[in-house]
């Protein structure tokens, strides 16, 4: 597909970002590209239109900026999943291990409904921390995660097998 080699070749990697030894995937240049940045949003759409797919949940921060166009066009609801204490109404919240430490990101209460059809975006999936952290607070208000989905996928850390079944559809694979 030609779109995805666009989409991959408007990705810039940075050496040592946001330390020394990482090699950080930045979809900033892809956002430069309009094209690219369509085809991204496109593929999910083709991929979940018609799927009765009622909720796109989007992880802080990058998952805000292709979540919502894919949730328009799909005609589902956005739902961010935020860092600690930013959301103003009450939430559950999921702790996650991070290489140093732990973090956590919340959902407010009464986003989602108990038998919706949901899908996880994010910009890239490392360990899988982040999205399994998301999957479990959609379970736990009794929805259902169809999917997982990812620009960006760094397939040597094995994230995908962090999810178990749950599938994980990635456009590219650095
Ligand atoms: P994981 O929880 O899978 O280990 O890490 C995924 C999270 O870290 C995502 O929210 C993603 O935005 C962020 N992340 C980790 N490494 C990179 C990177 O190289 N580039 C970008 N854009 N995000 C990264």
């Amino acid at each position: 597909d030609v779109r995805i080699s666009r989409i991959s070749s408007s990705i810039r990697v940075i050496p040592d970002f946001p330390k020394p030894g990482i090699l950080f995937q930045d979809i900033t240049t892809l956002l430069l590209d309009p094209v690219a940045f369509k085809d991204t949003i496109d593929l999910f759409v083709e991929r979940y239109t018609d799927k009765q797919i009622s909720v796109v949940a989007g992880v802080e921060a990058r998952g805000f900026i292709f979540g919502p166009p894919i949730a328009l066009a799909i005609g589902a609801k956005f739902v961010p999943m935020r860092k600690p204490n930013k959301l103003p109404g009450a939430v559950i919240s999921e702790e996650y291990s991070l290489e140093y430490g732990t973090d956590k990101i919340e959902m407010h209460v009464g986003a989602v409904q108990a038998g919706e059809r949901a899908i996880v975006i994010d910009d890239l999936i490392a360990t899988g921390g982040t999205l399994l952290a998301a999957i479990n607070l959609l379970e736990r208000v009794g929805a259902e995660v169809v999917e997982c989905a990812c620009v960006i996928e760094l397939a040597e850390l094995k994230g995908r097998d962090r999810l178990g079944k749950k599938p994980l559809f990635v456009l590219v694979s650095p």
